[in-house]
């Protein structure tokens, strides 16, 4: 097996910096990667959470103008990530999120600001930095579509380039008038190149010039060639589907091990799962339910959007509420999903919880104590609760969409039969669908013996990152080999 080296391009990297399933994604796949032979550093801005996270950073570039302002590049480690970081103070070092500002907008300079984490990867491909020659960048959503932009319009010759979609919904789309701004040719705005809907599309430069496109889930990668989940780039995505394919997501393993994990209040494993009883009381108790330990009790662990479908939760609640379950929701995101869920809470106390805000350790507790967990998605490239959830025995009852199609098996009788089932999916998804897939949840879990092998089966599936990280070391191999 040669070893190769690879760059990864992203906004986000566990533990460092984290908005959502792309940083998990980011943060674990080196280390997964090392097992194949593929040595991944990783570039990410320098955020104050990164600059204040990483260890031994040293200098190894600076740049005195760079787009606007200085800026250096900084090797460092954080755990056993190994970091090239973009420390611009004048892009990176503000408050909050990596995308918007106090006031909840977009960063005004979000084209800027990326363009140049972009530009940073390309050169870093060419060789800026000496003694290091990565074999393959590998760019993640929007924020680095422009990789292989500024690769492909260098005319420089430089390593081949993987682009991978987390979600096609946020597409970073910026007007023409920025072209000259973040240093591209007129030539670059041309269909074939950034040109997009007659402004810069910083995701559609990277379908559209990166020399493979992945995305997190098999479904998809199909999916996102159909008008309903294309989003307006069906069409390209169709053009380029020879060079398309869906590489699902793992999650870290030893971040999510229910026998070994701190942040519940007692471990457990396929032998010992009764112990999830103490984690369901304890949940109970922190989300103000009454201790029931038998009645059904959901949990949901998301970002409030209208993508998570909780909305059609928030209409069915009355009906799963006169079942007889409860529910656990923590979430953060949409004003009117946020005050929809806090007034169902004082409306039904006892029975539902809410904890508005992010909370590492609280989601922790959730997967360990709740019964099932709600993916109720309209469209889910891949999906990382789910994937927790088999691991931590909380049933997933999903939309069947995406990459929870691929994840879950649902409980059909042929399922159950032959012992592979490790949840319920429902479709088309709709608030009636999901409504009639808590009345199957509720028969399930009142038979115990089924119930419990739902769980055990879903714990013992391997939802780490050995064979996705197999896929793209593959991927690596074909193109520098190509
Ligand atoms: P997305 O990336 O679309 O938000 P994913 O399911 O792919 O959805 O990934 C979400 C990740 O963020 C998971 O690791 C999940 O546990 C975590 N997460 C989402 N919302 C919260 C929250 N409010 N508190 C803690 N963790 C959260």
């Amino acid at each position: 097996m040669t070893s190769l080296t690879a760059l990864s391009i992203a906004s986000e990297i566990f533990p460092l910096i984290k908005t959502g399933g792309l940083a998990d994604v980011t943060g674990a796949l080196p280390t997964a990667l090392k097992a194949h032979g593929i040595a991944m550093r990783s570039l990410v801005p320098g955020y104050p959470a990164v600059l204040g996270g990483i260890e031994d950073p040293q200098q190894v570039h600076s740049f005195a103008d760079f787009f606007g302002g200085s800026a250096r590049l900084l090797a460092a480690r954080c755990d056993e990530l190994d970091l090239l970081v973009l420390d611009a103070p004048h892009l990176y070092v503000r408050p909050g999120n990596p995308y918007v500002g106090p006031d909840a907008k977009d960063w005004p300079d979000n084209a800027l600001r990326f363009a140049a984490l972009a530009q940073a990867g390309a050169w870093i491909g060419q060789g800026l930095l000496p003694a290091y020659a990565p074999d393959i960048l590998h760019a993640h959503d929007w924020q680095t579509g422009l990789v292989p932009a500024y690769l492909r319009y260098s005319g420089r010759p430089g390593p081949k380039c993987v682009f991978t979609i987390h979600n096609l919904a946020y597409q970073g789309q910026f007007p023409y008038e920025l072209l000259e701004q973040i240093g591209l040719p007129k030539a670059a705005f041309s269909l074939d190149g950034v040109e997009y809907y007659g402004g810069i599309g910083y995701l559609k430069a990277g379908l559209q010039l990166a020399d493979r496109i992945t995305t997190v889930s098999p479904s998809y990668a199909l999916e996102i060639q159909g008008s309903e989940a294309g989003m307006g780039l069906e069409g390209l995505l169709r053009l380029r589907a020879g060079r398309l394919s869906g590489i699902l997501n793992g999650i870290d393993t030893k971040v999510w091990d229910p026998s070994a994990d701190e942040l519940i209040p007692a471990t457990y494993d396929v032998e010992t799962i009764g112990a999830r009883g103490r984690n369901k009381q304890a949940l109970q108790a922190r989300f103000g339910l009454r201790n029931e330990p038998n009645t059904l009790l959901y949990g949901v662990i998301s970002r409030l959007s209208w993508q998570k479908g909780l909305d059609m939760l928030l209409e069915v609640l009355p009906g799963m509420l006169a079942e007889g379950a409860q529910l656990a929701l923590l979430g953060s995101g949409d004003a009117p999903l946020e005050e929809g869920f806090r007034t169902a809470a004082l409306k039904y106390p006892g029975q539902i919880g809410t904890v508005i805000g992010y909370d590492e350790a609280l989601a922790h507790q959730i997967q360990a104590g709740a019964d099932a967990l709600l993916v109720p998605s309209r469209f889910e490239p891949c999906g990382l609760t789910q994937l927790c959830a088999l691991r931590y025995g909380a049933v997933p009852v999903v939309a069947r969409v995406g990459g929870l199609a691929d994840t879950v098996v649902d409980a059909n009788e042929m399922a159950i039969a032959t012992g592979v089932a490790t949840g319920v999916q429902f479709s088309p998804v709709t608030a009636e669908m999901l409504a009639k897939a808590l009345t199957k949840t509720r028969a399930l879990y009142a038979d115990q013996p089924t119930w419990r092998n739902l769980q055990i089966n879903g714990m013992t599936t391997d939802v780490s990152w050995k064979n996705p990280a197999q896929h793209y070391a593959k991927l690596y191999r074909e193109l520098v080999d190509a």
